[in-house]
């Protein structure tokens, strides 16, 4: 039976040192939150935000918009924004109505704000191995390798899923010349052929595809570390509504060395290292990093 590697040991350890970063600053630190319409898992996702920020010392703001709101007014409160002194990060939360260019948007906000770590400029700078703002969910695979002492040096570790959200920045941090790198990378998606042939050679697996229990128990090999990011909506029948990731994790458990649960695994580690940026990027702006 694998160790269960559950993400809030690491979070806590994460809040806990930012929020004696901001104590010790003594400065307010802001986030604002662009938010757009009302989807409902958004809202309950920023709603956390506010709360975890009040915790550890950090302000975040949100700014509700309509959504109907034009890409040209957005670009504008984001150039304001970016200008303001008082804002140390800005992050935009998804989804985004149509008539938003989302890849214009994310341009538009200063690198030395961009919380999500999304804006081209600090997207290459973690492929460069340069220091920029992370974006919170390859972070937080990261950390939780960090954290559990996962050996990555010198591993095959199988990376599914490509999206610029999470497999491609990852296995971008996977190669880095760091102590939680120099890991032997592929990267599968939907056009891999032979997939179960290839999830079979990992030491360490990790599933970010979007397919509810997609990565079966006859697709990993014995021993093998599993790294779940996935967060799928299901209706189990009698239970309703219920979220699970993209490993079949009760298959999966007994076959591996080491497992991340759905939910409790590397999605409550994503919140933290977001407040993490915001604390970095006040000590940025303050000179001292
Ligand atoms: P995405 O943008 O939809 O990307 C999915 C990736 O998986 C794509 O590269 C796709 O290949 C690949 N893929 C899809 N079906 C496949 C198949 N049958 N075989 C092999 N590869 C396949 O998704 P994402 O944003 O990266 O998110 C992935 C998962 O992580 C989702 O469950 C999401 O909810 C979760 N997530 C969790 C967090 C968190 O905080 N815990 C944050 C972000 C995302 P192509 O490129 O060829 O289409």
């Amino acid at each position: 039976m694998g160790k269960r590697l559950t993400g809030k040991p690491v979070s806590k350890a994460i809040y806990r040192a930012v929020k004696e970063d901001i104590s010790s600053l003594g400065v307010e630190a802001k986030l604002v939150v662009l938010f757009i319409g009302d989807d409902p898992s958004a809202r309950f996702y920023v709603r956390n935000l506010e709360n975890r920020g009040a915790k550890v010392g950090i302000v975040v703001e949100t700014r509700h918009f309509s959504g109907d709101i034009t890409h040209q007014s957005l670009l504008s409160i984001i150039s304001e924004l970016n200008t303001d002194s008082t804002v140390h990060g800005i992050m935009l939360q998804k989804p985004l109505p149509s008539q938003i260019d989302e890849d214009e948007i994310v341009l538009s906000i200063a690198p030395g704000k961009d919380m999500d770590g999304f804006h081209p400029l600090n997207m290459g700078r973690l492929v460069l191995d340069q220091e920029g703002f992370l974006p919170s969910t390859p972070a937080a695979v990261i950390e939780m390798m960090r954290h559990y002492e996962i050996a990555v040096a010198g591993k095959h570790v199988v990376v599914l899923g490509r999206s610029a959200v999470v497999g491609k920045p990852l296995a971008n941090l996977l190669l880095r010349k760091s102590n939680v790198g120099n890991a032997t990378v592929t990267v599968c998606h939907s056009h891999t052929e032979n997939l179960a042939a290839i999830t079979r050679t990992a030491d360490i697996l990790v599933a970010a595809i979007g397919k509810a229990r997609f990565v079966t128990p006859d697709m990993i090999r014995e021993g093998a570390v599993v790294i779940d990011v996935g967060v799928n909506e299901i209706n189990d029948g009698d239970r309703g509504t219920i979220y699970v990731g993209d490993v079949d994790f009760v298959g999966c458990e007994e076959k591996a060395s080491a497992i991340t649960p759905v939910p409790g695994g590397v999605g409550t580690v994503t919140t933290a290292l977001l407040l993490r940026n915001v604390c970095l990027a006040l000590k940025k702006s303050m000179g001292l990093a």
